[in-house]
Formats: C-alpha cells, sequence, structure tokens
C-alpha cells in the first residue's frame, strides 16, 4: 500500500500542500488567502479569508451540465410516496424554502432547528439554511422533549421547523405536539415554529401568531430567487449534538470551508462517488452520517442522493436491495447494527435483487464485529468497508481509501487513519506511543483536518478541556476511544475509554469480549458491560441475542447455549474474559441511532439508576434486562 502511505504521508508533512490541492474540488467565490491558521492552538481555522457557501456546492454549481438529474430521490415505505426531485426542481424548493425564511426574519447567523422527519422538506429548509447563512441544528426525531429542550436552550433559535407527525414502522410520531411540549420546558423558545403538515396527526393544535403552515408560506415564494450569501470559510454552517452515550451532548459547531473541502474529498477519495451516480445513505438527517452523506457530500459531488423514510425490514429484509437495484446505488453508507438486524433474516433476500451497480457497502456507528462483517461481505459479494467517525469529525478517522489505492480489507478493522489525521495510539498513564499490537487511546494529534468540529457552540472553553485535556503532558484531540494497531498497520477499535473492565487487574474493552461471545455461530448480536465483583473487581457480564431462539425454550436448553458461549469466549481470549452469566435477550437496549446502551446495562445490573433514557429505542429492552437480572 505504498501509494496510500504516501498520500497520508503527504497530508501530515504538507498539510498547506495538500489541503490547497483539495480545495479545487469546490468552488470558491473569493480564494482563500491562508490555507491553514494555526496561531491558536487548538483551534485550527482552515481556508482563512475564502468564501464559499454550501448549497451553492451542492446545488446551483450543478444547474448548467446536471440540472435535470436527479439530485433527490425520496423513498418511504412508511406512507408507500415515492418523488424524485431534479438539480434544478431541488434548487426551485430550496429557493422557495430560503424566502419563506427570510420573510419571517431569519438571516445570517441566526439558529434554526430543525426537528423533521426523513421527508424532502428537511433537506429543502437544511439546504435553505446553508443558502441565507442561517445556521442549522437538526435534532434527530427520536429524542424526547425535554432533550430536545436542552438543545433549543443551547442553540437558542430563531426559528424551528417540524411536522405534524413522522411514521416508525407504521405507527405515528407526533412531532408537533413533542415541540410544543419542548417548547414549553424552554427557556429559550424560539419566536415562531413551521410545520409541514403530512396529515399524519389530524389532531394537531397550533398557538396563534407562533405557528405557521410550510404550505401556505411556500405558496407566497413560487418563483423566489434568493441570493447566496457568501461565508467566510471559518463562519459556522451548523450546529450539530452528539448522541449523547458519554453524558450531556456537546453542540459540534461545523465551519463552512472546510467542511466543503473535506466532504468533496472524501466523496472522491473514499467513497469513489462520481457525478451522475447514486449514494444511499440508511442514517436519519439528524445525525452527523445523514448531514455529511444524505445531503450534503453527494450532492456537492453532483450524485444522486437517496432519502429513505423506513427500516430495513419491511416490507421485508430485501427492501435496501430493491432499492439498490431500481436506483442502480453506485456508493451505500449503513451501520454495523442494521446489518446485525439483517443477519437475523434469511440472505436470500439480498440474492433476490440485481447488485450490479454497487461497488462498496460502508458501515460507521459501532464496532463491526468480525462474524458480521464476514456475513455481509459474503453475502452481497461485495467490499464492505468498516469505517470509524465521530460527529466531531464530520467524516472518516479510519477507513480504507479505495479511491487513492485498493488495500485489502481485514475484517473487523476500518483500516488506516484517512489522510489528514495525525493519528496517535497514547498510553493512558503517560502518553507515549503504544507499541504494535498494544492497546491505547485512539488520538489526533492537532490540527484536526478540514471538516472537524471547529469548537463547541458557544464554549470554547469545554472544546479545550474535553476533547484536549485527557493527557497532561500533551495537548491532543483524544477519540475517548481504545484502540490497537496489528503489524500491518490495520487499526481495531476496542470500544470506549469508559467501557473498560477491571478483572483481576486485567483491563479489557468491552468489544473484545463482545467479539469473542459472537463468534459462536447462534448468536446474531450481544453487549457485555463490567459489574462490580468483591473477588476480581469486576467481572463482565453478557446479554445475547439468539439467532435461532428454539433453544432457550427450555431451562436446560439455556443452561447449554451459555456454556458453550463461554467456551467460545475461553478460547477465543482466554478464561479471563469469561463473563460470569449469558443472560438471553431478544432485544438490546440501543439509542435509535444503533449504539448499545451499555452503560444503562451496567446501572442496572449494579443495582443503580439507568440514567437518561430518552434515546432509546425500545423500553422494552431495558424490561428484558430487568427481567433477565432478576431470574
Ligand atoms: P457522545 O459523544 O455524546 O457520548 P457518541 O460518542 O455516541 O455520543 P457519535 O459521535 O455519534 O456520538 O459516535 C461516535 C462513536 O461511535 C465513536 O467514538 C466510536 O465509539 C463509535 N464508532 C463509530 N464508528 C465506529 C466504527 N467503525 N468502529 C467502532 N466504533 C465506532
Ligand atoms: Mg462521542
Amino acid at each position: 500500500m505504498t501509494t496510500y502511505r504516501e498520500f497520508h504521508r503527504r497530508s501530515i508533512e504538507d498539510k498547506e500542500g495538500f489541503w490547497a490541492e483539495q480545495a479545487k474540488l469546490v468552488h470558491w467565490e473569493r480564494p482563500p488567502v491562508k490555507v491553514l491558521d494555526y496561531r491558536r492552538p487548538p483551534f485550527a481555522r482552515w481556508f482563512v479569508g475564502g468564501e464559499t457557501n454550501l448549497c451553492y456546492n451542492a446545488l446551483d454549481r450543478h444547474l448548467g451540465a446536471r440540472g435535470d438529474q436527479k439530485a433527490l430521490v425520496y423513498i418511504s415505505t412508511e406512507t408507500g410516496e415515492e418523488k424524485s426531485f431534479s438539480y434544478r426542481e431541488l434548487h426551485l424548493e430550496v429557493q422557495r424554502a430560503a424566502a419563506m425564511m427570510r420573510s419571517l426574519g431569519v438571516g445570517k447567523g441566526d439558529r434554526v432547528v430543525v426537528y423533521m422527519p426523513m421527508i424532502p422538506e428537511a433537506a429543502f429548509v437544511i439546504l435553505a439554511c446553508a443558502r441565507i447563512g442561517a445556521i442549522h441544528s437538526v435534532v434527530f426525531g427520536g429524542f424526547a422533549a425535554a432533550s430536545l429542550a436542552a438543545r433549543i436552550d443551547d442553540a437558542r433559535p430563531k426559528l424551528m421547523v417540524t411536522a405534524d407527525g413522522g411514521s416508525r414502522m407504521g405507527k405515528v410520531v407526533t412531532y408537533k405536539a413533542l415541540v410544543d411540549e419542548s417548547i414549553r420546558l424552554a427557556k429559550h423558545p424560539p419566536g415562531k415554529v413551521v410545520i409541514f403538515r403530512r396529515g399524519l396527526d389530524p389532531s394537531m393544535k397550533t398557538v396563534a401568531r407562533r405557528d405557521l403552515d410550510y404550505a401556505e408560506l411556500r405558496a407566497n415564494h413560487m418563483n423566489a430567487q434568493v441570493p447566496l450569501t457568501w461565508l467566510e470559510s471559518n463562519e459556522p454552517s451548523y450546529i450539530l449534538y452528539t448522541s449523547g452515550t458519554t453524558g450531556r451532548p456537546k453542540g459540534v459547531q461545523r465551519d463552512v470551508g472546510g467542511y466543503a473541502v473535506a466532504l468533496a474529498a472524501s466523496m472522491k477519495h473514499i467513497y469513489c462517488g462520481g457525478a451522475g451516480e447514486t449514494m444511499f445513505t440508511t442514517s436519519d438527517i439528524g445525525w452527523v452520517v445523514g448531514h455529511s452523506y444524505i445531503i450534503y457530500g453527494p450532492l456537492i459531488a453532483g450524485m444522486t442522493t437517496v432519502l429513505y423514510e423506513g427500516v430495513p425490514i419491511r416490507p421485508d429484509a430485501g427492501i435496501w436491495w430493491k432499492i439498490v437495484q431500481d436506483h442502480k446505488v453506485n456508493v451505500m453508507f449503513s451501520a454495523p447494527t442494521a446489518i446485525r438486524v439483517l443477519k437475523k433474516h434469511d440472505p436470500a433476500f439480498l440474492r433476490k435483487y440485481d447488485l450490479g451497480s454497487l461497488k462498496h457497502l460502508f458501515l460507521a456507528g459501532e464496532p463491526l464485529d468480525e462474524p458480521t462483517h464476514a456475513w455481509i461481505a459474503e453475502a452481497l459479494g461485495k467490499p464492505v468497508i468498516d469505517h470509524y467517525w465521530q460527529t466531531e469529525t464530520g467524516w472518516a478517522i479510519l477507513s480504507s481509501v479505495p479511491g487513492v489505492e485498493k488495500t485489502p480489507i481485514k475484517l473487523g478493522s476500518p483500516s488506516f487513519p484517512a489522510y489528514g489525521y495525525d493519528l496517535k495510539l497514547l498510553r493512558e498513564a503517560d502518553a507515549a506511543e503504544a507499541a504494535t499490537g498494544e492497546k491505547a487511546v485512539v488520538a489526533i494529534a492537532p490540527p484536526l483536518p478540514p471538516g472537524c468540529m471547529s469548537t463547541v457552540w458557544g464554549d470554547d472553553e469545554r472544546f479545550v478541556k474535553t476533547y484536549f485535556g485527557t493527557f497532561r503532558n500533551k495537548q491532543v484531540y483524544s477519540t475517548f476511544d481504545w484502540g490497537i494497531r496489528d503489524a500491518d498497520g490495520y487499526y481495531f477499535i476496542l470500544g470506549r475509554t469508559d467501557d473498560v473492565i477491571n478483572v483481576a487487574g486485567h483491563r479489557l474493552g468491552t468489544r473484545e469480549i463482545e467479539e469473542a461471545v459472537n463468534m459462536h455461530s447462534n448468536i446474531a448480536e450481544c453487549a457485555v458491560v463490567g459489574v462490580a465483583d468483591s473477588l476480581k473487581g469486576q467481572m463482565p457480564l453478557a446479554f445475547a441475542v439468539a439467532k435461532d431462539a428454539t433453544r432457550l425454550n427450555s431451562a436446560e436448553g439455556r443452561k447449554a447455549l451459555e456454556r458453550e458461549v463461554m467456551e467460545t469466549v475461553d478460547k477465543q481470549l482466554g478464561a479471563i474474559g469469561r463473563p460470569k452469566a449469558i443472560h438471553f435477550v431478544t432485544l438490546l437496549p440501543k439509542t435509535r441511532s444503533g449504539k448499545t446502551l451499555r452503560r444503562s446495562i451496567q446501572a442496572l445490573a449494579e443495582g443503580r439508576d439507568p440514567g437518561d433514557l430518552t434515546t432509546i429505542e425500545d423500553p422494552a429492552a431495558l424490561e428484558q434486562i430487568r427481567n433477565a437480572l432478576s431470574t
């Protein structure tokens, strides 16, 4: 892999030269005067003095060459709707939305909180904000009123945009009612709320003078032409709160120019997505993956992006592959948690459709265990690329970079540091660099590359303290994840630094044990947590979902499977990692973004309060953990 190694080396040793070249991938209304300003570490300012606009790069720039090409394909298996918008049509809708917001007094620097389901109007509003220099803060539709209120109070929006409702698994979720509740709880509520009515909540109530109707406003601006607001590269484009898996969410602030360049470069080098091709990212617009790779990335690249409202198994587990076939998807991006769901279904669903157009499947969000990686790669017959990133970085930190060199994939590994990232594995105790095969903290030597967060919204001090304060003697960005690097230079992520179990002085990552449990052929997925143990300090405890649950119907069957799984762990990891017990459940508690709520499981196992559960996908999962623990 000399080609990629060289590419990466240059990105670190000649940062300004490397990124000046990448910056040519986007339009600059006024070119940058300096590529990098790093006079105030750890704050990095990229493409200083350059002026650009994300909406221009995503839409206007393509109108000449591809005005009639599809820009956005909307598919809802919830409502049965399917619609597409050409670049010209999308441009028009975005102008209408922009004019509508301007008529409500929204301008440059004003915040707009978007709390919307996966519908095209969400994309219109997001791109319209970018057009007029307003700062969007999209909040994932799964968050409860209190979580939304906390985000409102932090972002202090002038305007909120929502819909009457969303739909999940055929059940209506009343977005607007939740917005009302959050505004009641908020100290700094917005003056106006715009509602897109889908007719999903007929009992929706409105508040006079505050609530406005999207369709009515739109009708006033059918021929709107809203000029672009050119922004200096380092002005904020958006705020996005982290998932909150590990605590109080942080308002990740992103810039304009660095983000545009990082996305354009990643579309070319990582995703191999070219103009005229199609990308299908199965995430939600409320998550960073949705921002970068449902909306901005593919549009900046001149691709068609698929916006899918629905779940991967309705009407059946073949729906995604049908979309790939029908829309000739070239690049697909999903999450391990979704693949584990599909793994419980017949792989024949994958073979039923023509997947000839598909080049790669990318996955991110959680550790991708080896058996799941092997299963999906085999079922698809395509390269499946695990890549690792965070809300904070906006794009991949570790990835295979097939646009530069097609390096072999190792199962369970997100390959190598992406170009631009000066990645370090540092020992927790003294920040010294770890040896090959030694578990250490994944850290990034600043400056962070373009696209990464510029600060915590309204709180520079929290940015420095939280992310750069892990090591006393070294100012480096901590990811708060454990990793190792093997002799070939491949990285493996072993879980979060606060997910470590200390068994009789041996430190084990929950991920390592989970990997071992997953090696048993009848385990679909599992969660391992450490629980206090008077003898050993801590002991691992496993909660597992079986693929074939018939054996679990009898107590003997359960015991036998538990024993087998323990033997598998002994073989894979050694008896030191053997869980104290393995509880079988049919569902694991996860956030709506698919992250296992290990902290809550651990709290329950130790008889403590499970904490903030507003992002939980299905509360029944926690009930199962409770029941399993009490038997
Ligand atoms: P918070 O920071 O608020 O607690 P969060 O960390 O869950 O929330 P995200 O930014 O959505 O918020 O998630 C990033 C984390 O997800 C990473 O730090 C890592 O733990 C995990 N992750 C993402 N991709 C991968 C991957 N490919 N392999 C392993 N872990 C991954
Ligand atoms: Mg995090």
